[in-house]
């Protein structure tokens, strides 16, 4: 499990998570200024690397003969029919330009255990087995939301976690409290030789995790930029994926 084990911590925006699989804190949600519910976010499975990256194939889901990752997938019952077309048009805003596809489990070994448990989680990458993907309802129900935390099942981290990230953002260290600092660590990632992406359904908002109000992050150089949208997958979100996965003709 090359890939996970990562950010022990990690999180969002300003939750703090219960504590389960050891995890990486997460939360119930508060609030945070430019959008109520995060993610609270990612994960450890097992190990203790420090691996931030998903490149290895035992944190990839395999890709089939037909060319297509399939991911299987199945929803809990808890779901009313609204949140269940809401991940499901998050799955499709992914699937529908990459050849990634999230199908419904019928047998596979490895597939997502889609629950509504407390806060926005998921693993990071295939974990093998089933690995539970918690959207709660109705606090993570954007589709935007969802296709952030399936991108972490694939494999993704937080944009603003890239290895690049000091040339592109700053961090208010002052406005973020103690407790909540792991949250912006900066790993060694692969970008995939692509752009710093400050529309990055992966990045966090201006406030995130903020302790009086104040920014926690400001892009630069200019510091209008916006960041931290969850209406869906960028256009760069969508060819990293099609990058990691090899998806070729997509
Ligand atoms: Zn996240």
């Amino acid at each position: 499990m090359l890939c996970v084990g990562i950010f022990v911590g990690l999180v969002l925006e300003s939750w703090s998570l219960p504590v389960q699989h050891e995890t990486c804190g997460y939360l119930p949600p508060p609030v945070t200024r430019d959008f109520p519910l995060r993610e609270g976010d990612i994960l450890k499975a097992g190990s203790h690397g420090a691996q931030v990256t998903c490149l290895a194939d035992s944190c990839r889901w395999p890709k089939a003969v037909d060319g297509f990752v399939y991911v299987p997938y199945i929803i809990s019952r808890q779901y009313e029919d609204m949140d269940r077309i809401t991940i499901e048009t998050g799955m499709l805003d992914i699937s529908s330009a990459t050849c990634v596809k999230f199908v419904p489990r019928t047998h596979e070994p490895n597939f997502l255990n889609i629950e509504s448990r407390t806060g926005c989680w998921s693993y990071l990458g295939m974990t093998g087995g089933s690995q539970t993907l918690s959207l709660q309802s109705p606090g993570c129900m954007w589709s935007g939301v969802a296709a952030h935390q399936l991108m972490h099942a694939l494999g993704f981290v937080h944009e603003q976690s890239r290895s690049d990230r000091d040339y592109h953002i700053s961090i208010l260290w002052e406005n973020i409290p103690e407790d909540q600092r792991d949250n912006f660590r900066k790993y060694e990632t692969n970008n995939l030789n692509t752009a710093y992406d400050y529309s990055s359904v992966m990045h966090y908002g201006r406030y995130a995790f903020s302790e009086d109000g104040g920014p926690t992050i400001i892009p630069k150089p200019d510091p209008y930029i916006p960041m931290g949208q969850r209406d869906g997958p960028s256009l760069t979100d969508i060819h990293k994926i099609n990058i990691l996965y090899n998806c070729g003709r997509y």
